[in-house]
């Protein structure tokens, strides 16, 4: 199979991007060396972090132009910094196979959420930084043992305690940097807040690594969790980066609790390197559990909300179902009762529509009733209004605020609407000669509205369109009936000028279902 080369637009924007990338680890290797940590680069070197941040948000195809791109900077800035040649090319070249080893080791990251929750990730994550950074600093420490006669340890200690640091402390950083959290947290209402905590820890941390009267060190891992419960992972990591940034630069000038370990029998060094190892280890699993615990607390909220909408619902139709009707002719009884104004119910029935099911089967039976409940609902649409189904091929509808006319003008829509679906039911006229119109299905409509007497129940209201129901179905089926026997039943026609038109529109949408 032929292969298309990559368009020359798409191979050039790679070129920028790889000088961009050495454009940065030139600036950053010269800032960090010259300015922020000087020979506290045998403390924590945080670059490493960065690329394997990199390496681990692109596909593998990338890696060696990325790589190649870090490189070149990262060695160029060395180079200016009085490094010799042949030194800055093999540290380059083992700085290459770290960052390689230990991106190989993590899973590939698509979002901070699904990153975290990659299987076995806390291992990974602890062999990222450790197997990387030991095998580089064994090759480098043999490499300057041999060619400057350094002691081997020393060097080690120097390479990869400091590579370790850096890849636990910044990789979560960056990878943070592209989380949902990070887009909250920049967000106008969120920024004063992430902006103020993080101002209050960075002069925590500050009294922290520059005092060293007080044990204040304990304060560190407190705080970090406060952090991190308000700000979430992304906070966390600024201030973890901040910590270990301070305590490097501040120990280098002689401040702070490590400033001094003459009695400690570590070295400088490694004192701070144990101190702000253990809150890089700790710190990870801590945060993802947070962050889990977030996430659960907020599935469980969805869920629970899509739960309540579903037990609200009846299955088949999609309108309100039993449980909900009644709790709402309860809450608008209340209201009406209070306020003394009308409610109104429609009782619903399909007529024959045993004979129905009978005829066609009751799949073609279920697909009525949806047709029946979509109608409804296209008719019934102030806010207010419920649409439920009563059960079986009975549906009610509850209209707060509405007269005895107002709801047999909309009874009188509804029975219009569902007879011109002209969903055909031959045994409708058939099985009763008093319709003579109807060969396909109708319905009848019981019509009840009330001001509801102080003390009553709701049932009264169902009762009495119940009864106006049973009046409809003698009286003849398809036709709108109220309870009072001396009111005439509603024949057809009677619809406003605005159900009309909606009734009409119903129509036309059903022709066009029928043509396509
Ligand atoms: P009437 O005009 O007097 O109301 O006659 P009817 O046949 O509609 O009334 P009847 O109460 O005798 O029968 C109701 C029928 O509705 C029984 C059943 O076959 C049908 N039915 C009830 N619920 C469902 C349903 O969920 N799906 C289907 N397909 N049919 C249903
Ligand atoms: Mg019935
Ligand atoms: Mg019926």
């Amino acid at each position: 199979m032929l292969e298309r080369a990559a368009p020359r637009s798409t191979r050039h924007s790679g070129l920028y991007v790889a000088l961009a990338v050495a454009g940065f680890y030139f600036v950053a290797d010269n800032l960090l060396n010259k300015i922020a940590l000087g020979d506290g680069w045998q403390i924590f070197w945080p670059l490493n972090g960065v690329t394997i941040a990199l390496l681990i948000m692109r596909p593998l195809r990338d890696w060696p132009l990325l790589l190649a791109a870090v490189a070149l900077g990262t060695g160029a800035g060395e180079y200016v910094d009085d490094n010799p040649l042949d030194s800055t090319i093999v540290q380059r070249c083992l700085s290459v196979l770290e960052v390689s080893l230990s991106a190989w080791l993590l899973p590939r990251f698509v979002s901070l959420e699904s990153w975290l929750r990659s299987p076995g990730l806390y291992p990974r994550f602890a062999g990222a930084v450790t197997v990387g950074p030991a095998v580089s600093g064994a090759l480098a420490a043999a490499y300057f043992h041999w060619v400057d006669a350094k002691p081997f340890v020393a060097a080690f200690n120097a390479w990869a305690l400091a590579d370790a640091m850096g890849v636990a402390a910044v990789l979560p950083l960056v990878l943070a940097l592209r989380s949902t959290q990070f887009s909250v947290l920049r967000s106008s209402k969120r920024c004063l807040v992430s902006i103020g905590t993080l101002a209050v820890a960075i002069a925590v941390m500050t009294a922290i690594f520059a005092t060293s009267q007080y044990p204040l060190i304990f304060v560190l891992y407190p705080l970090l969790m406060l952090v991190d419960w308000l700000l979430g992972l992304f906070g966390s990591s600024i201030a973890l980066f901040f910590a270990c940034v301070m305590a490097v630069f501040l120990t280098e000038h002689g401040y702070g609790p490590f400033a001094n370990t003459a009695g400690l029998g570590v070295s400088r060094n490694l004192a701070v390197q144990l101190y702000l190892g253990f809150h890089l280890i700790g710190f990870l699993p801590i945060s993802i559990l947070f962050l889990e615990q977030r996430r659960m607390d907020k599935e469980l909220r969805d869920s629970l909300a899509r739960t309540t909408v579903l037990a609200s619902l009846d299955g088949l139709t999609n309108v309100a179902n039993r449980r909900t009707l009644d709790s709402h002719l309860e809450e608008q009884w209340r209201v009406a009762t209070h306020g003394q104004t009308p409610l109104a119910l429609l009782m619903i029935d399909a007529d024959h529509f045993k004979e129905f099911n009978d005829r066609f089967g009751h799949q073609a039976g279920d697909q009525c009733l949806r047709a029946i409940a979509v109608t409804l609902r296209a008719l019934v649409t102030r806010p207010g209004d419920v649409v439920a189904r009563f059960g079986g091929e009975e549906f009610a509808i509850l209209l707060p605020g509405t007269p005895l006319e107002g709801a047999q003008h909309v009874a009188e829509a509804i029975r219009a609407a569902i007879s011109e679906l002209s969903i055909a039911h031959p045994a409708s006229a058939a099985n009763d000669a008093a319709t003579s119109e109807a060969r396909h299905v109708t319905v009848s409509i019981g019509c009840a509205a009330l001001v509801p007497r102080i003390g009553t129940h709701f049932h009264h209201l169902v009762e009495v369109a119940d009864q106006a129901l049973y009046l409809a179905k003698r009286g003849g089926r398809n036709r709108v009936c109220v309870a009072d026997p001396d009111s005439e039943a509603w024949g057809p026609g009677a619809a406003s000028k605005k159900l009309r038109a909606r009734i009409e529109g119903l129509r036309l949408q059903r022709r066009g279902l029928r043509h396509r």
